[in-house]
């Protein structure tokens, strides 16, 4: 291997793991706090004003902060969402989008260098999985955004690039660490982690205690469809899937979120909206246990894939709300920096091709 990954990964340790190594290096115990504090704010370790000059230079030689670099930004004429194309320390990117809402301003992350699921309408997953991102990585476009913008992040989304669920040690640390009054002390109900189904990864994420919500990628309304379209679906069913959040709704109390990408033709019928509604009736009596957001489909050139007209998305949403489920179509934000994730960092690797 060329690169062999020696540094020390600050930006992903606790306060506690922070105090033992500022201590392992002969220093006192604040600079524990003052690291964390500069990192928190997306300070790198050279701009760290506070520490001696000497021990600026040995945490910049030996230690990863996770902060990325800004490669390219984008902000949306239309409605203000910024897209980033961050760079990590290793020269890989991801996609960072920001949203801005009434109730707050939202992140949407990525938790890995592209993506090995293999769902057929995705952007981030053609070129395959490259790597896993640290948890100071994920922290990292949090902070590095946030000091851009000089703005507050109030919620953070699990929806970029990646599989939250399969680089689950360093999600579930990041989630640990990113709702920690030490770090950036954002509200667990203001995280969503969004899984294509990796089923064991949810039971075990529910004995985690954090009051996250759970959203699921199902896409279809049963296992033929979904498995042509995901196939994860081959190794785990809808069954295993629904069990699964349904047995998370349960344990948690905390209502999941079902994801499902209307797709002209391939999901988006009547009979779709009608066999999705008695599916989900199955799992779950209470209609209120879920929210249902529709997506119409984000065009990716590779897929050959088109979103409806504006009519039979509302005729879905509709036909799932008389079905008794609250259903919504997510607002595109964004159009004109194709906010979606896993765009911006694939034009990158074609361009550059
Ligand atoms: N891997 C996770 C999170 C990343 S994607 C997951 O699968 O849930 C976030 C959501 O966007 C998922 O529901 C995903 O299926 C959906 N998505 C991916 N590509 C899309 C596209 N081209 N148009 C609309 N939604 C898409």
């Amino acid at each position: 291997m060329s690169e062999t990954r020696t540094k020390t990964d600050l930006g992903s340790m606790s306060r506690a793991e922070l105090e033992d190594y500022v201590r392992s290096i002969g220093e006192s115990r604040f600079r524990a706090a003052q690291i964390a504090d500069w990192l928190r704010r997306g300070v790198d370790f050279p701009e760290m004003t506070n520490l001696p000059a000497a021990l600026r230079a040995r945490l910049a030689a030996e230690c990863e902060s996770g902060i990325p670099k800004i490669e390219k930004k984008l902000v949306s004429a239309v409605d203000g969402t910024v897209k980033y194309l961050f760079a990590l320390s290793d020269g890989e990117c991801v996609e960072t989008v920001v949203m801005f809402y009434k109730h707050g301003t939202t992140a949407c992350i990525s938790s890995q260098v592209g993506c090995r699921m293999g769902c057929r309408f995705c952007a981030s997953t053609i070129g395959g999985k490259v790597r896993d991102l640290r948890p100071s990585e994920m922290l990292g476009q949090l902070t590095a955004a946030s000091r851009d913008l000089g703005e507050r992040i109030d919620g953070v989304v699990m929806m970029g690039i990646g599989e939250p669920l399969d680089n689950y040690e360093n999600t579930v640390k990041f989630l640990h660490l990113v709702t920690s009054p030490d770090s950036l002390n954002i509200g667990a109900r203001h995280i969503s982690v969004s899984t294509s189904g990796i089923v064991p990864a949810i039971a075990a994420l529910e004995k985690e205690n954090l009051q996250i919500t759970l959203s699921i990628s199902l896409h279809a309304s049963n296992d033929t469809r979904r498995s042509a379209l995901m196939p994860v679906n081959r190794k785990w069913s809808i069954d295993e899937l629904l069990g699964a959040a349904k047995h998370y709704f349960d344990a948690t109390g905390r209502r999941v979120s079902v994801e499902y990408t209307l797709i002209a033709g391939e999901n988006d019928g009547e009979d779709d909206a009608k066999e999705l509604a008695s599916l989900l009736r199955r799992y779950f009596a209470r209609g209120d246990a879920l929210h249902i957001n529709l997506i119409p489909v984000n065009p990716v050139k590779e897929s050959g894939f088109s979103a409806g007209s504006r009519e039979s998305i509302e005729a879905f949403r509709l036909s799932l709300e008389r079905a008794g489920f609250t259903a919504t179509v997510r607002r595109t934000l964004g159009p004109d920096i194709s906010a979606s994730c896993g765009q911006l960092r694939r034009k990158r690797e074609t361009d550059n091709a």
